[in-house]
């Protein structure tokens, strides 16, 4: 604490930053030129190459210092809502170097047991967590998972002779991205649901937008505000009265773990961020993983291959074609699959994680997590200066920063030594601060976080207009970074 105490009091006292930290990249710090042969064609190739030149302690000092340039959940609270960014156990790490790490994917069913032996084991975990009856494991993140997911949706109409009809997925306005992106992708008109004044999904409009050009609709529950819909039973009925499916998106799911499932809550389909909820790295692009769960009745068009016990029985067994082999588990296709959505069995070390960190917690500790992701979550905005519209939250809050630019205010949390919420979203609240501390923060953590809310909203906007001053890299013209990406160094030689 004192440590930060002094880093707030000088970006108090300072608007000049002194960040001025710059780290080479490592061919710019030695390189020597090595003669390469390829049996490729000349007018493809080069017959040398500068690659770097260092020794070790040049690349230990390297690596660490760009880890301190950057922030993440080893260095602080992260609470990014919706994104649920918590700290991520080291102990799955080792588990998944166990071995695992090295099993060719095309290895025969038989010689790889311990491993099929652990998908089928977490298939099930996630299928009970989810109170679903099948889960393919192979989709490699959220949004990769809600695409299969409509696959699997698109794959049943069309079995029921419904495929071209069905053409809608409604949508909350509330709802992430991903989902909007993933129902147009998937080739369908998305139906956008405005919330109702509470906001939660309005039963009137839903009643409305539901028809049967219905294919399916996907909700998040608690939704993006952290409220939970608690008309969530009715919800069901319209749409499956319809003839619709219901998805569930996962990414709130640490709201209800242990506590609450989405299938006896009515979804048919649901993906896993477990990413998010299980604690396995997120961000920087990956990989990360999006398992799907579904129903018995669409459990034939899930990915293939599953996994399951040899010599059938349960309700994973009566699918598709085992592959042939003489172990206790088995690879297999479901009956009418979609297909492949990712290659082998996905991000397969990502979910060695996932299964190390559920079998760690246990039922108990499952609970125990979403008790204090929403616990901490009430603390925190009690403690918040910041006004909270919407009300009672679960896991996550969102707060308005009211006169302020929620952008502004992120920056300049970021001088106080802490990382900000999400901003500008979901849209229903004007200058959202979207915030989800997770169950792992101390309570001296989130009265550190809360001190840092509370400053900025005291600070006047010529303060924050220039913020960050302390940070590696100073205010980042983000718009442009997006839309102009330069994903090579080299793009930028000779300007
Ligand atoms: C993160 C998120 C997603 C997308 O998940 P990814 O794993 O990032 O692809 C979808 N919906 C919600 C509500 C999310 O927060």
């Amino acid at each position: 604490m004192r440590y930060d105490q002094a880093r707030w009091t000088q970006a108090g006292d300072s608007s000049e930053g002194t960040a001025d930290q710059y780290e080479p990249l490592l061919s710019e710090k030695n390189t020597e030129t090595v003669a390469v042969e390829s049996p490729l064609p000349d007018d493809l190739t080069r017959d040398e190459l500068e690659l770097p030149a260092l020794e070790e302690p040049q690349l230990a000092r390297h690596y660490t210092r760009l880890s301190q340039m950057n922030y993440g959940v080893d260095s602080g609270p992260y609470p990014l809502g919706s994104c649920t960014m918590k700290y991520n156990p080291k102990f799955t790490e080792d588990v998944a170097a166990l071995g695992d790490a090295a099993v060719h994917p095309d290895r025969s069913d038989r010689s790889v047991q311990g491993t099929l032996g652990l998908m089928a084991g977490l298939q099930d975990y996630l299928a009970r967590i989810g109170g679903m009856d099948a889960v393919s494991l192979q989709p490699p993140a959220g949004a990769a998972g809600e695409f299969t997911g409509i696959l699997v949706a698109k794959a049943f109409h069309e079995q029921h002779g419904e495929g071209e009809t069905r053409d809608e997925i409604i949508v909350p306005d509330s709802a992430h991205g991903t989902n909007f992106a993933s129902a147009a992708l998937a080739g369908y008109d998305v139906v956008e649901l405005p919330s109702g004044e509470d906001g939660r999904v309005d039963l009137e409009a839903l009643e409305a937008a539901a028809s049967e050009r219905t294919a399916l609709f996907m909700l998040t529950n608690p939704n993006t505000l952290g409220l939970f819909e608690r008309d969530i039973e009715e919800i069901a009925e319209i749409i499956h009265g319809a003839g619709g499916l219901l998805y569930y998106d996962g990414a709130n799911l640490n709201a209800l773990l242990g506590r609450a499932r989405p299938g006896d809550m009515g979804f048919d389909i649901m993906h896993y961020n477990v990413h998010k909820t299980f604690a396995t790295p997120h961000g920087g692009g990956g990989p990360g993983a999006g398992p799907v769960g579904v129903t018995d009745e669409l459990a034939e068009f899930l990915p293939a291959p599953r996994v399951r016990e040899a010599g059938g029985g349960g309700s994973r067994g009566h699918e598709g074609e085992a592959r042939g082999t003489d172990g206790v588990y088995e690879l297999f296709d479901p009956e009418s699959t979609v297909g492949k959505v990712h290659g082998f069995e996905g991000n397969w070390l990502v979910l060695v994680k996932t299964y190390a960190y559920i079998a760690r917690l246990g039922d108990d500790g499952l609970a125990d997590a979403s008790a204090k992701a929403v616990l901490n979550a009430n603390y925190l905005a009690s403690q918040v200066d910041y006004d909270v519209p919407f009300e009672p939250f679960h896991h996550e809050f969102v707060a308005s920063a009211g006169d302020q630019d929620a952008a502004d205010v992120a920056k300049r949390m970021l001088d106080y030594g802490v990382h900000p919420p999400t901003t500008k979203w979901p849209e229903i609240v004007p200058e959202a601060l979207m915030t989800e501390p997770t169950e792992i923060e101390s309570k001296a953590t989130l009265d550190q976080l809360a001190e840092a809310f509370d400053r900025v909203a005291g600070e006047d906007d010529e303060t924050l207009a220039e913020a960050p001053n302390r940070t590696t890299s100073r205010r980042i013209d983000q718009a442009s970074a997006a839309r102009n990406l330069r994903l090579s160094w080299q793009a930028l030689d000779g300007e």
